[in-house]
Order: structure tokens, then sequence, then C-alpha cells
């Protein structure tokens, strides 16, 4: 059957409607798996909204939705209390802690439905919501594999790899992949070395099928927001091209990034891809686009 997946936002921290970000969309971080009838969210920031209206419309609900939020920053959350399945009772949601001991999704999900932030009360929702968690960082649903690895990010995050038969997606944002003193700007039009990446990722990514990364800001803005927790997207490239990766998506895009300097990007990765002889589709995530593995 294969998996389909959907990008309902794909915005960087803060949502960013503008004439010129109309092709990539200015909604923040949430994308939609489908493995059969097994329904993932991969975060809840914004674009969780028009998923939610979405879900509605469909012929056949899931009777789950099964939620992993990358980490609690704004941007990963702020689009919850705007699910409109969240207040159905007919709707079950289960949100995966990464852990049994680890409760900060959970605790800061509900907690930005206080008064203080929001006029309707996490209790007041009407649907069933489960707060679950990972063992030992991995899980079985419904027959498919899920795994939460460790990314490079302020107050930490975890991406996550999805695997059903042969196919896996992997969904890894907010991760800085720091620039080493020797890997500083190659020329992309030059076949300059890879820059090395922590093996550990490397592995998380090995031969998946579509990577969903990071890939903020371009090496000169990486050069001056050094430390932010985001990387550059040719660093995403080399992260692809040595993990062996199919496709690469470039996600979390900048609030300053037009539509046009994506365009731009997608081609100096591609470059770089094809510098290396590597067979790497890359493109850049964009609003309300579904792809099927
Ligand atoms: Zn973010
Ligand atoms: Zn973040």
């Amino acid at each position: 059957m294969g998996v389909f997946v959907k990008f309902w936002g794909t915005r960087g921290s803060i949502p960013t409607p503008a004439s010129w970000t109309r092709v990539y969309g200015g909604n923040t971080s949430c994308v939609e798996m489908r493995f059969d009838d097994t329904v993932f969210i991969c975060d809840a920031g914004s674009g969780i909204r028009e998923l939610g209206k979405d879900l509605l419309k469909r012929k056949t609900r899931p009777d789950e939705l099964h939620l992993l939020i990358t980490h609690t920053h704004w941007d990963h959350i702020q689009g919850f209390p705007f699910f409109i399945p969240a207040y159905l009772k007919e709707t079950r949601i289960r949100v995966y802690d990464r852990a049994v001991d680890d409760h900060s999704r959970s605790r800061l999900l509900s907690g930005q439905m206080s008064s203080e932030y929001f006029p309707v009360p996490f209790h007041a929702l009407g649907a069933q919501i489960v707060f679950d968690h990972l063992k030992d960082n991995q899980t079985d649903i419904n027959g498919v594999h899920v795994r939460a690895f460790k990314l490079n990010h302020p107050a930490g995050c975890y991406g996550y790899a999805f695997e059903k038969n042969d196919l896996k997606i992997v969904y890894a944002t907010d991760n800085e992949l720091e620039i080493q003193p020797g890997d500083k700007f190659p020329d992309p039009s030059h076949k300059a070395g890879l820059r090395r990446m922590p093996e550990e990722l490397v592995e998380a990514v090995r031969n998946a099928d579509l990577l969903i990364a990071d890939a903020q800001y371009d090496d000169q803005q990486y050069a001056i927001k050094k430390g932010w927790g985001h990387s550059s997207c040719l660093s995403v490239t080399d992260l692809a091209i040595q993990a062996g990766a199919k496709n690469l998506a470039l996600f979390h895009h900048d609030p300053e990034t037009t539509d046009r300097e994506i365009d731009a990007r997608i081609k100096t990765c591609s470059q770089r891809a094809s510098k290396h002889g590597h067979k790497l589709a890359i493109f850049a995530a964009r609003e309300g686009v579904e792809l099927k593995f």
C-alpha cells in the first residue's frame, strides 16, 4: 500500500503568511504520514489546524490519531488548541512522550491551554487524549516501527524514523549540524569533501526513502546564527548523501526566506549532490503537497 506523506506546515519559528511565502507556505511544522489506516501526525504547529479540518471531511475517518512531537518549542505545539478533532468526543488522540519518565510533551501541550494563554482549558477538550510513551525510544504501532533519536537543539529535541516493510521515512527537524572549522563554506559548484556528520544520526537516517530535515539556513545565515539549533541546507544535503537517503525534503524554512530563495537553495543543494555522483532527489517541503512512497 505504501505510505502517504502530506505537508501541512513547513515554516520554522513563527507562522509567516506573506506574498513571498505563498508557494512553500507560512504555517509552522506539521506533517501527516499515513501507513494504510494508521495516521501519524508529526508536530502540532499551526499547520495542524488545516489538517484537522481535512480529517473531518474524509470519507473514512481514522479512529485514532498518533501524535509525535519533536519538542515543545512554540512553533511545534501552537496549533494544537485549534485542532478541531481534539474537541470531538469520537476522536482518540495518542500523544507519545519519549520514555516512561518523560512528561514534557504532555505537560506543555496541556500547559499552553491554561487560562493565561488560551480561553478553553485542556480538560474541556471532548476527545479522548491518551498520553502514551515510547519504550526505550521505540515502539511498534499497528505494524509500523517508530524509533526516536536525539537531535542537536537547545533544550533537546527528537527525530522519528518510521519503518514498515521496506519503507523508511525520517522526520528530523530542529537540528543543528555544526559546521566544523575544516568544513567551512565549500563552494557548492566544486567537489569539496563532504562535511562530517554525527555517526548516530547517519545511522538513524540510513537508507531512508524520504528524509524530512531542518534546512532553515544557508551557509551564510548559519554563520550568523550558529548555536540557534538549526542547519544549513548544504549540511543537510551532506547528511542525506552520507546516509544514502533517496529523497530529501528541505524543511523548517526560515521566516525570512522567500519562495525564490528556497528555489535557489534546491538548485545549489542538487548541484552538490550530483557533484558527488549521488542519486538524491532534493526538493523543499511545500504546504498542501502530498507524496506517496
Ligand atoms: Zn521549530
Ligand atoms: Zn525548536
